[in-house]
């Protein structure tokens, strides 16, 4: 039987408890164990796949195509593993499969309710793991929002269903500082768990995120009040050095705690490789930087990118620079501005979809294939710079995008599918892109409808442009141009390819090229 261990948030939501499932998972997994993670949101949405990336930021997408809510990827980064669509429940994924029971009979006549029937589901959902996994189940939302309910219900369960030493219950908590008495306040704490405890689940272990260091005091009543052993509670302190947190909560105990309960052996963590991390990180003086332009349709919501920030920032680790990055709409962009982008070392094109902004991307890819400005092309971003080339070397004017009505000359013409998930990439003997990936294929994720055609390659061959990677289905995934530094556009997504200390290799090969030494005086 797996191991489960619950997570529910208290008192506030965005205290950090995806990162704090993430750092358990890593902390698990440094030890020996296999785990997995799962969230559990209370929204009705089925899955991401028809969010708007301003409500909930990044669509992330895993290998088997399942298009996730974006903490799956701090979760993957995090315990550098794999998963997949497993890891990402929504209510709607919940009632949809129960109604869908109902319509087909499989419930015999009865009367189909939110206990049994949702919980019965909910809990379902946790029996698709092998038996030596911990399993940490992240449940969205704050303990009392009238939706996270039914997960609570189903979970409270669990304890007797899976038995007590297969389950660990951990609450993250928010514990205040009132500035004007110069208190620290549990009474959140203590009510949020209150609540926890009114729908029957006892916490074993109480995280508590925190602005100042946890008083003994404010440790000693939250243990006493919420029947707590007094070693586990343990401390988050806010810390915008997120890859720290794995190692302060490590020193805080925190999985220990949890093991302690699960009856597991609490062997000795190997944290050597995220020691590294940190070290590079934040110790580490850097000699070069790169001032990164990111030119989207969604930059007003900087997690609609949130992965592809992320794999900068690894990458940016790994070769020990740093960069400044500015976030442009691609809607807004003026000839002015494009002509001004100059100031920056490097641009990046962003995956996308839709009309608005495109044009501004062509613009953009133009003005840096012309500048020689190192220029990375994912997705969309790679399907305007083959449209510009097409338009402005190759010389047909009106080449354009099936997704936009172009019908004489789409050289990014509709797929056979939507192709999502991990796909094999076929990469030319030779190219850039080849020597930057070592090999002569790989997989990785993709997200798009529309394929970039291999119909009109011939003709831009011709021109210069390099096609260093195509699809098992003869589509192209990636190009360049070999007499750039660096100018490469590829239909998949490098940003879902970077883990903690394993940053995706042409992330790293962008920021390379466009990293410049750094002068006095900056
Ligand atoms: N909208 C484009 C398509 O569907 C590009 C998607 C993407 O950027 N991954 O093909």
């Amino acid at each position: 039987m797996a191991k489960y261990v619950v997570m529910t948030g208290g008192v506030v939501s965005g205290i950090g408890k995806g990162i704090t499932a993430a750092s358990l998972g890593a902390l698990l997994k440094s030890r020996g164990y296999k785990v997995t993670l799962q969230k559990f949101d209370p929204y009705f949405n089925v899955d991401s796949s028809h969010l708007s990336p301003y409500q909930h930021g990044e669509i992330y997408v895993t290998d088997d195509g399942a298009e996730t809510d974006l903490v799956i990827g701090h979760y993957e980064r995090f315990i550098n593993g794999n998963l997949d669509g497993r890891s990402d429940i929504t209510s709607g994924r919940i009632y949809r499969t129960v109604i869908d029971n109902e319509r087909e009979g499989k419930y015999d006549g009865s009367t189909v309710q939110i206990v049994p029937h949702i919980t019965d589901e909910i809990r379902n959902q946790l029996l698709k793991f092998d038996d030596d996994t911990i399993v940490i189940v992240d449940v969205g939302g704050t303990v009392g929002d009238i939706e996270c309910t039914p997960f609570l219900e189903a979970f409270k369960q669990l304890n007797v269903l899976a038995g007590e030493n297969n389950v660990a219950y951990v609450h993250v908590s928010y514990v205040p500082f009132i500035e004007m008495s110069g208190e620290q306040k549990t009474k959140p704490t203590q009510h949020s768990v209150k609540e926890l405890q009114n729908v029957g689940i006892q916490p074993d272990v109480i995280v508590c995120r925190s602005d100042y260091p946890l008083e003994l005091g404010s440790k000693k009543k939250m243990a006493a009040f919420c029947n707590v052993y007094p070693d586990c509670i343990i401390e988050n302190l806010t810390n915008d050095r997120i890859l720290e947190i794995p190692l302060r909560l490590e020193a805080a105990g925190f999985a220990s705690a949890v093991l302690r309960k699960l009856k597991l052996e609490d062997r000795e963590a190997d944290l050597s490789e995220w020691k590294e991390v940190v070290r590079r990180a934040y110790s580490v003086k850097k000699t070069k930087q790169a001032r990164i332009a990111i030119i989207g349709k969604y930059v007003e919501m900087h997690d609609a990118y949130i992965s592809l920030y992320e794999s900068l920032k690894y990458a940016a680790i790994d070769m020990q620079l740093t960069f400044k990055l500015d976030w442009l709409s691609s809607d807004k962009l003026t000839k002015k501005e494009i002509a001004e982008l100059g100031k920056y070392d490097g641009i990046i094109l962003p995956a996308g979809f839709g009309e608005r902004g495109f044009a501004g991307t062509v613009g953009v890819a133009e003005y840096a294939r012309k500048n020689d400005l190192p220029c990375l092309m994912i997705g969309l971003g790679a399907q305007a710079g083959l449209i510009e080339f097409a338009r402005d070397v190759a010389g047909v004017k009106h080449a354009g995008s099936a997704e936009f009505g172009e019908k004489d000359f789409p050289v990014v013409c509709a797929g056979k599918e939507f192709k999502k998930g991990s796909h094999r990439t076929l990469l030319t003997k030779g190219s850039a892109l080849a020597d930057i990936y070592g090999g002569e294929e790989i997989a990785m994720r993709h997200r798009h409808r529309y394929e970039m055609n291999p119909a009109y390659m011939g003709e831009l061959e011709k021109c210069g442009l390099l096609v260093s990677g195509r699809s098992e289905a003869g589509y192209i995934d990636a190009y360049e141009l070999p007499t750039s530094k660096f100018h490469i556009g590829v239909a998949f997504h490098p940003e879902f390819n970077s883990k903690v200390g394993h940053p995706d290799k042409l992330i790293q090969a962008f920021l390379t090229a466009a990293a410049k030494p750094i002068t006095d005086g900056e």
